[in-house]
């Protein structure tokens, strides 16, 4: 198997899955005071601190979640809980996985109104925009939230979030990033009030995430439970932990970090073989990560002329290779990606695109098959279509 699709998930590390099993054994209720139930609970107070050590803040400022998407949507929903009837306009992108766009989109019946920066042509988004937005007088004194991702998992093109949120700082406006896929990478931004992160992007197993707030923001009271009933979570999520998740995310954390040097260099190497392979060998392209700006080393994303991409990615499938078209989570639908589109491709150019996110556990010589095989795919499928160059 050649898997190119780290962006939708990755391999669960063998030691990670060694931690979680280990810790299956630990079965005590962290919320049980006898000996067993408090040894699960110093472990999680243990493994806060690894995540609180390794992003640089405070333990008490990390809340585990079950995905990414509770996280996403915990942010979102406490805030417009906490402003309703008072501010009712939330910022966002056009451009951000469907765990925001469906969470704000959910608050328009509740009188919550909606704003969407447009990325530029790379797929980036523009600071002015927002700047405009924040100095219109109809806006001005009615922002509640923006909400913007650290990096873009279709294009893997990273957006200005320090920047913009050193405005919002200035300016006393709440901040979400949605950290998905820029964590495990780039680490926490700074000048954000709360972040969201996912386990099996970095690979942990799927079922875990975590939201950074910051502490004073976690102070003003902001934040409200979803899962009401114990006092797990400081009384931010009830429910039992689920401990050997939380150890093997806290593993997988710690050995994503202590490789990330390793990992921008191996999978920049990957990528930058694919991309010259395809420049070269096949023509009628279009690149829709520009590597010319900041983006995830590992991924590529490319419009094929005369293609269909999810044709490609079953044709790449029967040989045992996985890539993606848009996010995984929009395959099936038959709308072009909203990411492609929202950058200025053509429908044509946005259903003839593929994803490439690579990980660690791949080699070279995988990448050097994946191209040979890629190129063969193009020209079948071309030749069906009756396409010409
Ligand atoms: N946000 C982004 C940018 C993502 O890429 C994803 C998953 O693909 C999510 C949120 C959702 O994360 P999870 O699968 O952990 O719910």
């Amino acid at each position: 198997m050649i898997y190119l699709d780290n962006n939708a998930t990755t391999p669960v590390n063998p030691t990670v899955i060694a931690t979680v099993e280990k810790y299956l054994h630990q079965f005590g209720n962290p919320s049980s005071s006898y000996v067993i139930g408090a040894q699960s609970h110093k472990l999680i107070t243990e493994a806060r601190s690894k995540f609180g050590e390794l992003l640089g803040i405070s333990p008490e400022e990390l809340i585990f979640t079950s995905c990414g998407s509770e996280a996403d949507n915990m942010a979102i929903k406490s805030v417009a809980h906490a402003f309703f009837g008072k501010k009712k306009t939330i910022i966002t992108t056009s451009i951000e996985h469907h765990a925001i766009l469906h969470s704000v989109e959910s608050l328009k019946k509740f009188g919550y109104n909606i704003l969407y920066l447009q990325p530029d042509e790379t797929g980036v988004i523009r600071v002015s925009d927002l700047l405009a937005i924040l100095d219109n007088p109809l806006y001005k004194d009615d922002i509640c939230l923006v909400s913007i991702m650290g990096a873009n998992n279709e294009t893997g093109m990273v957006q200005p979030v320090e920047e913009i949120g050193e405005i919002l700082k200035k300016r006393n406006i709440l901040f979400h990033v949605d950290g998905v896929q820029s964590v495990g990478c780039m680490g926490l931004p700074k000048n954000v009030d709360m972040v969201s992160m996912s386990g099996h992007k970095i690979n942990a197993p799927k079922g875990i995430g975590a939201l950074y707030v910051r502490k004073e923001v976690l102070d003003s009271g902001i934040l409200i439970p979803f899962i009401d009933g114990g006092k797990q979570e400081f009384g931010l999520r009830g429910g039992t932990e689920n401990l050997p998740y939380i150890m093997g995310y806290a593993k997988a954390l710690e050995e994503f970090v202590g490789n990330r040097d390793a990992y921008k260099k191996h999978t920049s190497e990957l990528m930058s073989t694919v991309k010259s392979f395809i420049a070269e060998n096949i023509p009628g392209i279009k690149f829709n990560t520009d590597d010319a700006k900041p983006h995830l080393p590992n991924t590529l994303n490319v419009s094929i002329r005369g293609i269909d991409g999810a044709g490609l990615m079953e044709y790449m499938s029967m040989f045992d290779m996985f890539i993606a078209t848009g996010s995984a989570c929009n395959t099936g639908s038959n709308k072009p990606s909203h990411v492609l589109t929202a950058q200025g491709l053509s429908r044509e150019d946005a259903f003839s695109s593929i994803r490439i996110s690579s990980g660690m556990q791949n080699t070279m010589e995988e990448i050097e098959e994946f191209n040979k095989r890629l190129a063969m795919g193009v020209e079948h499928l071309r030749k069906i279509a009756g396409y010409k160059i």
